[in-house]
């Protein structure tokens, strides 16, 4: 049976005390431990930020990609070894800037993966600079008159992209959050969970406390996920009222592995390649 120690990495956590990383990697925990998925079960990859060192906290099979590019990392891991979950964590700054536009296509392909936002409204590990959700009119070390442009809004924009999930949880409740995870985990395609999670050092706004005077959940006003015009207005909805649950599913829509022409034979790992020649491909590198 698993449990939540067998996750438990030999490595330091240099997370900020109180970062809201930390109720992320503790319910990714949960959520494979009560879904009996275990250490070889699953794949997490990241890009390059504080979020991205989560890798790294947890003994899954796990890779460290480059700054924005998570997302393709994930969808050739996922497309190769078809039968593994595959969880994306990226940054706000690291997934929807540097690796904005591979965000959208993600979406529309309807990749069979989890991405896991880590949305703290600014760029951490770098020490404090706006980021692409920071709030306009905040000031930071880039913005000391403080931000001029409205801030992206994930849950929207991965809605007209065409995610087939689209979810928002915050790591001051924890049981939400793993519950979230749960069903990004177990949804066929493309699921984006926007994760708020304070970083207490850098973003004196987006608290705990600004958020626990805020959220409410879906479920609690009859929100049906399954209208994509309900999703867009809950979508939008920011400022006095957060709202948290899942905004739109669609469980039918084929995901990228089940199309590619490429594929028809199953996924390359599970595929007898010892006849296949590529003796032309390596001469010239010799
Ligand atoms: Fe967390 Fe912010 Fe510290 Fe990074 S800088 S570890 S996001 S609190």
């Amino acid at each position: 049976m698993v449990t939540t120690q067998d996750f438990k990495s030999r490595m330091h956590i240099d997370w900020c005390p109180g970062c809201g990383n930390f109720g992320i990697l503790n319910a990714l925990k949960r959520a494979l431990t009560q879904l009996d998925i275990g250490p070889d079960g699953a794949v997490v990859v990241s890009g390059i930020g504080c979020s991205a060192k989560l890798p790294h906290f947890i003994n899954l099979n796990g890779f460290h990609t480059l700054h924005g590019r998570a997302l393709p990392a994930a969808t050739g891991i996922k497309l190769a070894v078809d039968d593994l979950p595959v969880i994306a964590v990226t940054g706000d700054g690291d997934g929807l800037g540097i690796g904005g536009t591979h965000f959208i296509h993600t979406a529309r392909r309807n990749v069979d993966i989890v991405h896991i936002l880590h949305n703290n409204a600014v760029y951490g590990l770098t020490t404090g600079q706006a980021a692409p959700t920071t709030q306009r009119g905040m000031t930071t070390k880039t913005t000391p008159r403080g931000v001029v442009e409205e801030p992206i809004q994930p849950v929207p924009l991965a809605l007209v992209s065409g995610a087939t999930f689209v979810a928002r949880t915050y790591v001051g409740d924890m049981e939400h959050c793993v519950e979230t995870f749960k069903q990004a985990i177990t949804h066929k395609g493309y699921a984006l969970v926007d994760t708020l999670q304070p970083c207490v050092t850098f973003n004196k706004v987006y608290t705990y406390d600004f958020y626990n005077e805020r959220v409410y959940h879906l479920r609690d006003v009859g929100h049906d996920p399954t209208d994509m015009k309900q999703a867009m207005l809950r979508g939008y909805e920011w400022g006095d009222r957060i709202p948290l649950g899942v905004f739109y599913q669609e469980e039918a829509r084929p995901t990228l592995g089940d199309e590619l022409p490429g594929l028809e034979k199953g996924p390359l790992c599970k595929r007898d390649i010892s006849d296949v020649d590529i003796s032309h491909l390596v001469r010239p590198m010799m």
